[in-house]
């Protein structure tokens, strides 16, 4: 070891000190407890995403190396920040799996499947992602995509009870972590692209029992609000809003001030998108795009604001939520913080919700600034594309400037730093929009107004850059960016080491000074990383986790792991640590998984020819070229696949789309079932080459 420890020992009481500055365990923000656990997705209460720990500190980080790594069986998105209570690491994969670990050695403890039907993928706007659990009572809570919410024993993850938190005949989803607060654990849910109305509920940790639900929007006007503040939300709204349930989804963000008893939720988009096909003629239509003040005991309302009035755009501001003291010359101030999709930075008192100050914190064209005295967005009138019938290039488009990857904030620093997508497209209006029972209702037409890039002084298409922000609250103002060499969006966490963490979509693990923005360390994540790391430490030795794994590779990165295409992979780092990636595919080595075990190759040399042919321009491009997933591939390696021996099915997956809800569309339009019989005889023949060679 090439380090020193402050302190040995059990991590325990006064020990716990140690690793942690004396001022920030004076201003430890609620529900942070001081043992180095990270007890919730947020960190704490407040959801500051700030880590006490000093281990690993700007001096240190050079030494930061790889302590464990585990394997992730899903090629999906991978979004969850881990936990860590009592010394055991939980986290979520996709498709809503909780793995249970020890959070210094990484022995695997126990995993939990609830065995998601895989039709309901389809019902997931943007993949079938999960973003980690709660915690209470020796029990951890999964809000699973199907709409469940299910605790379970966190020595065992044995299921506790299970409640069915939504409709399933509606396309409601979960993806968004539970909260726990004054007895109640919370969860909202997704589903404002589909047509569902959004809600968030309270249920009692110990029973499962419903203890209260708070709906966002109102529903038919003719039968009685479930809530009295939807009497005047109503009044809002225009037309038959509720046919398509109007949106407004709780589907990720959430914070918790003890002190004041507020929850703050976040809320979503409207459904359609396009108002005018939602609201004919506007209104502010509340509470859609707002901040939300409830009693978590009861769901009772508070207060709110309004973030996006009139929203269209899919601006949610379901974005990260944190509570935090600032201090101003006129004395200390507690605020919400808070920067939604729309690119307004929002300082929002906590008590009444009234803005504090509203800044642009990015690049935007569908609104010019901010009025102070309405506090209301000044809209380019352009922007508005229902009710001007007229398509147009708005910046941001759908996925915002800033979407649901976690925020943070030092108390140390006073800053929030946050990752940043500057992109556009063109909103246009759908003509004759007939709502679907099934898929999306938007209302927009996304194939419409592609001209608009030809016209002078268009922008650029699409993406355009992203970076790690470090943004001032008090003054409104930027401190520092660092540039993204590939575009995309990261979670991060904040340390009291002055450190920043965060990934990249370039395949990188990164540390950050936090005052500066200098980059001082990077790893190699062998993945695209978009979730949000934790800190924590186990008997004197601070650790720092992150999930990885995201749709496709890295440019260059090959594929590494037997069990998942996009090599999703939880990292843990420490002081000091050896352990190296794999940089190839092993085969053939333990797992059954890894091993060839093909049925003979008996097609004709002219059907393996063909389905060479056939494979090419339609399956290698996720697959891997010449049937071996590798290098860039983002799907199964296929001469693994159990399905070689089972041509029926492959020819219903590979024509007929069975398994479209995972992600492998059915080739129908192109492929013949002659075609399919001629992809499986090649990948049988390239397995067969496989296991001849010894590989
Ligand atoms: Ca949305």
């Amino acid at each position: 070891m090439t380090y020193s420890l402050r302190q040995t020992g059990s991590f325990a009481g006064a020990a716990a000190g140690a690793l942690l500055t004396a001022s920030v365990i004076g201003a430890a923000p609620p529900g942070q407890l001081v043992d180095g656990g990270w007890h919730s997705v947020g960190q704490n209460d407040w959801e500051q995403r700030y880590s006490p720990l000093t281990q690993i500190d700007v001096a240190s980080v050079d030494q930061l190396g790889l302590a464990w790594f585990a394997d992730m069986d899903t090629e999906a998105t991978q979004e969850a920040t881990p936990i860590v209570v009592d010394g055991i690491l939980y986290v979520t994969t996709a498709w809503s799996m909780v793995k249970a670990f020890d959070a210094a050695t990484g022995e695997p403890l126990w995993a939990y499947d609830p065995e998601i039907d895989r039709k309901k993928g389809a019902d997931a706007c943007c993949d079938v992602v999960n973003r980690g659990v709660a915690y209470a009572d020796g029990k951890v809570f999964l809000g699973a995509l199907d709409g469940r919410l299910i605790a379970l024993e966190a020595r065992t993850g044995r299921e506790v009870w299970s409640e069915q938190t939504t409709d399933p005949a509606l396309p409601y989803t979960i993806t968004g972590a539970p909260r726990i607060a004054r007895g109640k654990v919370i969860i909202g849910n997704g589903g404002a692209e589909y047509r569902v109305r959004g809600y968030v509920s309270g249920y009692d940790i110990e029973t499962g029992k419903m203890a209260w639900r708070w709906f966002v929007v109102p529903g038919d006007p003719r039968l009685p609000f479930e809530q009295p503040e939807l009497e005047a939300a109503a009044k809002t709204w225009n037309g038959e809003w509720w046919t398509l349930g109007g949106g407004g989804t709780v589907w990720d963000s959430m914070a918790y001030d003890p002190a004041l008893n507020s929850l703050y939720v976040g809320t979503g988009n409207g459904t359609p998108w396009n108002q005018e096909l939602r609201s004919p003629g506007g209104g502010d239509n509340l509470f859609l795009a707002s901040i939300v003040a409830l009693d978590p005991a009861t769901g009772k309302y508070k207060c709110h604001f309004q973030e996006t009035p009139g929203e269209t755009w899919d601006y949610t501001s379901t974005q990260p939520i944190i509570v935090a003291t600032l201090r101003y010359e006129t004395g200390p101030r507690k605020v919400i913080l808070h920067a939604p999709k729309n690119g307004f930075f929002y300082v929002l008192d906590a008590e009444t919700c009234r803005p504090v100050s509203v800044e642009k914190f990015a690049y935007s064209t569908w609104a010019t600034g901010w009025d102070k005295t309405t506090n209301r967005p000044i809209e380019n009138p352009a922007a508005r594309f229902g009710t001007t019938g007229k398509a147009v290039i708005l910046t941001p488009f759908a996925q915002g400037l800033h979407n649901w990857h976690p925020m943070a904030f030092s108390p140390e620093t006073g800053l929030v730093y946050l990752p940043v997508t500057v992109s556009n497209a063109v909103y246009a209006p759908a003509k004759n929009f007939t709502p679907k029972l099934n898929g999306w209702n938007t209302g927009t037409d996304f194939a419409a107004g592609r001209d608009l890039y030809k016209e002078p002084g268009a922008p650029k298409p699409g993406e355009i850059e992203s970076y790690l922000l470090a943004w001032d609250p008090v003054a409104q103002k930027e401190v520092w960016r660092a540039p993204n060499s590939v575009y995309g969006a990261t979670g991060v966490v904040a340390t009291a080491g002055g450190l920043i963490f965060s990934g990249n979509h370039a395949g990188e693990f990164a540390a950050y000074d936090a005052k500066t923005g200098k980059r001082l360390w990077a790893a190699p994540a062998g993945a695209r990383v978009v979730a949000a790391p934790a800190a924590y430490a186990i008997r004197g030795k601070q650790y720092v986790a992150v999930l990885v794994g995201a749709r496709g590779l890295p440019e260059g990165q090959p594929r590494t792991s037997t069990i998942s295409g996009n090599n999703s992979r939880l990292l843990v780092f420490a002081l000091g640590g050896k352990v190296q990636l794999p940089t190839e595919l092993a085969s053939g080595t333990t797992a059954a998984a890894k091993a060839f075990d093909p049925p003979l190759s008996t097609a004709t040399p002219e059907t393996i020819t063909a389905g060479a042919q056939a494979y090419a321009p339609n399956c290698a491009a996720c697959h891997g070229a010449n049937g071996v997933a590798g290098q860039g591939a983002i799907a199964p390696d296929l001469r693994y696949s159990a399905l070689l021996r089972d041509g029926a099915q492959w020819g219903r997956i590979v024509i007929h789309g069975e398994r479209a809800a995972r992600g492998m569309p059915g080739f129908g339009k192109t492929l013949g079932a002659k075609d399919s019989d001629a992809i499986l005889a090649y990948v049988i023949k390239r397995a067969n080459d496989a296991k001849a060679e010894g590989k």
